[in-house]
């Protein structure tokens, strides 16, 4: 069987730990790269399950790569001495592993967002990447994706154990790479993708399944989230484009109530480009005072192209003295509310708006950390304001992660609010 009689595309599973040859861990990776991959229209040709240990990897993969156009290899990339597929395969290939720095800093940040410290020598080891391959982005996790490709041409893509980790990489950056690299071999695809912002992956999942609680068949859906939202795409295989679209159509229908306050919409997938269009379809223009964000908000807009028609300018009002001399802030607001405060972001938006000439204003005042922090408003405490033709609402929220998490989410934020006063779904109440 084939797609516009073309061979399929043929693949083989090799899942690797001791654990799942002793029945400890369940191979739930072999079961769900099946489904994934069978609903892509690639023929699973086998599976293997082996120790860890390097002749068994060694020759499961030879054996794999003789015959499957792609192998896809879990588990045994961590940090350990146990953990030795990456070299195996490296090795197998001819490819020597070389520290990559791009991973490097990706571990590091990590560790540093969760208050670890200094990455330790022994995880170091999950920076080395073998020459030459491809990396696919770990979004929950530090040990990234890798692709390989083998003398007969077969291609060899190194996943991490951890569901979690396995799926965050298939669902994102391999799934692109595939459709790249099989495209003519599998079925047509038609992605839908549904931008939000606002409402943690969980919750968002929850709601979802709630409202389709025989799921989305025969789309299948994925919540692909980071730090500023969380991104829905619907995939259906094998159905021509008009078929695709009025089912996609029809999910959309069933979820309105659930993504309504929470999208938005961008071809390119930022917020920033759907405020600007808000904008410019309103005939609006936009002045921003920023004090943690430091002028986040202002780089995401000037970011655009275009943007000066919708963009007047910006303040960064860091110190209190420059939030009343140069905004106009009220002293009595600052130091009757303190500088985070809605008082303040909402003085801070009205204010930068008046004095720029513009109709709409964005103020963010927070506290990004490490330090600055006090009981009553701790660490990630972030007032932001949107304010337009006079009039403003101000929101409050406590972000997670380290400074500059908090700064991107409040930027992130701000923007929503704003997006939200511009289209109609919030309304200023002062
Ligand atoms: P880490 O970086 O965490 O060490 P890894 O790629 O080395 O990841 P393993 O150490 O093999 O992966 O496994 C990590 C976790 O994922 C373990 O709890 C393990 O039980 C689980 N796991 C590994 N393989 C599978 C599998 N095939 N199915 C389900 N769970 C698995």
């Amino acid at each position: 069987m084939s797609f516009s009689g073309k061979p399929m595309v043929g693949a083989t599973v090799v899942t690797v730990g001791d654990e799942l040859l002793l029945g400890q861990t369940v191979d739930t990776n072999a079961a769900w790269l099946g489904r994934e991959l069978a609903s892509r229209g690639v023929r699973l040709l086998r599976r293997w399950t082996v120790a860890d240990d390097i002749q068994e990897i060694r020759s499961a993969v030879t054996a794999a790569v003789r015959d499957a156009d792609l192998v896809l290899v879990t588990g045994g990339l961590g940090p350990t001495p146990d953990d030795m597929t990456r070299d195996v395969v490296a090795d197998l290939l001819g490819l020597p592993l070389i520290e990559d720095d791009e991973v490097l800093e990706h571990i590091r940040a990590r560790y540093h967002d969760a208050g670890m410290g200094e990455v330790p020598e022994v995880t170091r080891r999950l920076a080395q990447v073998p020459q030459g391959a491809r990396k696919l982005a770990n979004p929950h996790g530090t040990a990234p994706g890798l692709v390989m490709e083998a003398e007969g041409g077969a291609l060899v893509v190194l996943l991490p154990g951890v569901p979690r980790e396995l799926r965050g990489i298939f669902l994102g950056d391999l799934d692109v790479f595939l459709a790249e690299r099989f495209g003519g071999r599998l079925p047509p695809v038609h992605l839908h993708v549904v931008h939000t912002t606002g409402i943690p992956e969980s919750r968002l999942a929850q709601q979802v399944a709630e409202r389709l609680p025989e799921g989305t068949a025969p789309a299948s859906l994925a919540f692909l989230p980071d730090v500023r939202g969380v991104d829905l795409r619907f995939t259906i295989r094998g159905l021509s484009h008009e078929e695709a679209e009025g089912h996609v159509r029809a999910l959309e229908d069933d979820l309105r109530e659930v993504l309504e306050p929470w999208r938005f919409e961008a071809a390119s997938g930022d917020l920033a480009e759907a405020v600007a269009g808000a904008l410019r379809g309103r005939g609006k223009r936009l002045a921003v005072a920023e004090s943690c964000t430091g002028g986040l908000v202002m780089k995401r807009l000037t970011d655009l192209p275009g943007a000066s028609d919708v963009l007047v300018g910006g303040v960064v009002a860091y110190a209190n003295e420059v939030k009343v001399d140069a905004l106009g802030v009220d002293a009595g607001v600052l130091t009757g509310e303190g500088a985070v405060s809605g008082g303040v972001a909402r003085e801070m938006a009205l204010e930068v708006a008046r004095s720029l000439h513009a109709h709409a204003g964005i103020g963010v005042t927070g506290i990004a950390g490490p330090g600055g922090g006090t009981s009553a408003k701790p660490v990630g405490t972030v007032w932001y304001a949107a304010a337009l033709d006079g009039r403003s609402v101000a929101k409050m929220e406590r972000f997670p992660g380290d400074r500059e998490s908090v700064r991107e989410r409040a930027a992130q934020a701000a923007l929503f609010l704003l997006l939200r006063l511009l289209d109609g779904r919030i309304l200023p109440d002062d």
